[in-house]
């Protein structure tokens, strides 16, 4: 799938902000409409092209699942995987502490 494809076949349109895309391609990206690390799979049903901006800007999509992603899963049997772990999630396994008990520990320690 290569970005002329996606270009042609979204009118030349970033479909996020619905502004045009730059007919050379300059600061586009390749874009997953279900995220690879929620189980979103490398085929052109799920791959579309949008500005670098829009893609992980700030207002931009970053990870999140959009409803068209979730009505795409859907519709081709994809199995969506859970979000990658929250940042201190890791650290709190290890020490054998559920994450959300050691995280309402540490404000309750911060009220005081
Ligand atoms: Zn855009």
């Amino acid at each position: 799938m290569s970005q002329r494809t996606l270009y042609k076949a979204q009118d030349g349109m970033c479909p996020w902000c619905s502004l045009p895309l730059p007919a050379d391609f300059t600061g586009t990206e390749i874009d997953h409409i279900i995220p690879r690390c929620r189980g979103g799979p490398h085929e052109s049903w799920n791959m579309q092209l949008l500005h670098r901006d829009c893609n992980r800007g700030t207002g931009g999509k970053r990870r999140v699942l959009t409803d068209e992603a979730r009505a795409l899963a859907d519709k081709h049997g994809v199995i969506l995987r859970d979000p990658p772990r929250p940042v201190g999630w890791t650290r709190a396994m290890r020490r054998g502490e559920p994450y959300i008990r050691s995280t309402l520990e540490q404000e309750r320690t911060e009220e005081k």
